[in-house]
């Protein structure tokens, strides 16, 4: 069974400090470095993955697009500023997308194919971006999470990689994130934080579990393996908010040192193929479902 290795390339300031914080920032250098260490790490590995990258990263560094698409990697779009699905309008969503897939193409001379929208914030109530993705033109969605999650999920969402009619006449391919069935519960499983905080054996298991089925979706940030402290900035703006200081750092930075050695782990346990691939290796014809 081959998997999918997605990394959802944006700076600390994408999740941390826009939604919890509510301050604002260009990103820094801390994303180029620590993806350039995930391109390292894949390159000694022999594996292609799938980086789904904000538009202002790729504005702010295009070198850095240019360098993951040269290595063979598969480009996709993750959002302009990291904006949830549900912050946006349909018009406001379409721009963002289709500016971002625009870019992107221009940048790296290729047609882009997948999205991953802004933490996974694709459910029952903004099912709507699924049929603007389709009109922008993007071949597959990778956003939505089968769980019944505090910030995000679409509990009892269908969990293998399949093609949706949408209400508009299109069709889209969804490709959900992994999950677990533990007590009957869908359980997250494979990437970010759950990789960070879990012991890298949960991951293993959880991995080996999905694999009897279909392949398992990994997903990880640069971030996620930074073993330097944050930019300075940013520690200062932590520094000035007592109070949501320690939820930054269990939710968001603990950790981070066991990440590279549990992704390192991982490849050389498992086999991964860009989300691309693996949707073009699962997918049978004929498998419509109605959204
Ligand atoms: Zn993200």
């Amino acid at each position: 069974m081959t998997n999918a290795l997605t990394i959802d390339v944006e700076d600390y300031y994408s999740v941390m400090m826009r939604d919890w914080m509510g301050v604002d920032g260009p990103p820094t250098e801390a994303v180029v470095r620590n993806t350039l260490r995930i391109l390292e790490i894949l390159d000694e590995h022999g594996v292609k993955a799938t980086f789904f990258i904000l538009g202002e990263v790729a504005e702010t560094f295009p070198q850095l697009v240019r360098e993951i698409a040269a290595a063979g990697h598969e480009i996709g779009v993750h959002g302009f500023y990291h904006h949830q699905v549900f912050k946006l309008s349909r018009d406001e969503f379409g721009r963002e997308v289709g500016d971002t897939k625009k870019l992107l193409e221009d940048i790296t001379g290729q047609a882009v194919e997948g999205h991953r929208a802004p933490a996974f914030s694709i459910g029952p109530d903004t099912q709507w971006a699924l049929e603007v993705l389709a009109e922008v033109g993007f071949r597959y969605d990778s956003s939505i999470y089968p769980i019944s999650g505090r910030r995000y999920g679409w509990p009892g969402f269908r969990r293998d990689i399949h093609e949706m009619s949408l209400p508009n006449g299109a069709t889209i391919i969804e490709a959900p994130l992994s999950t677990v069935r533990i007590f009957g519960k869908a359980l997250p499983a494979c990437g970010g934080g759950y990789l960070r905080h879990f012991p890298y054996w949960y991951t293993r298991w959880a991995m080996r579990r999905i694999q009897r089925l279909r392949p398992s979706i990994v997903y990880i940030h640069p971030y996620d393996s930074d073993t330097d402290p944050p930019p300075a900035d940013f520690q200062t703006i932590l520094e000035t908010t007592a109070g949501r200081l320690e939820k930054v750092h269990v939710f968001a930075l603990r950790k981070r040192h066991t990440v590279e050695h549990k992704l390192v782990r991982l490849l050389s346990e498992f086999r991964f193929a860009p989300l691309r691939d693996v949707i073009g290796q699962t997918l049978l014809p004929n498998r419509l479902v109605e959204c």
